[in-house]
Order: structure tokens, then sequence, then C-alpha cells
């Protein structure tokens, strides 16, 4: 997987830098909204898997 950049600040993101905070409890309603490590902009919801 290819590094990706940040609309915002055109930051580069990692999965591994990226800002991953969990919503919702237990596997039913999970999701994982994904930040920029940079300037803390939303850069999508995930259910599960990065980017896939
Ligand atoms: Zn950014």
């Amino acid at each position: 997987m290819s590094p990706s950049k940040c609309p915002h600040c055109k930051g580069e993101i990692k999965l591994e830098t990226v800002q991953r905070e969990t919503k919702g409890v237990g596997f039913i309603k999970q999701e994982i909204m994904y930040s920029c490590p940079h300037c803390g902009s939303v850069l999508g919801f995930s259910r599960g898997k990065f980017m896939s």
C-alpha cells in the first residue's frame, strides 16, 4: 500500500502514523475514524480495515 496525502495540508499519511479513533462499542457498530497526524483533519471512516 502506498502512502496517501492529506487533502487539507498535503501532508503524507502513512498507515503507521495515521491517527485512529475507534467509535462505538463492541463489534456491532464499530467504526474507525482516521485523521491527519499533521493537521488533525478527519480523513474518513472505515469499518474494519484501513482504507481497503
Ligand atoms: Zn493534514
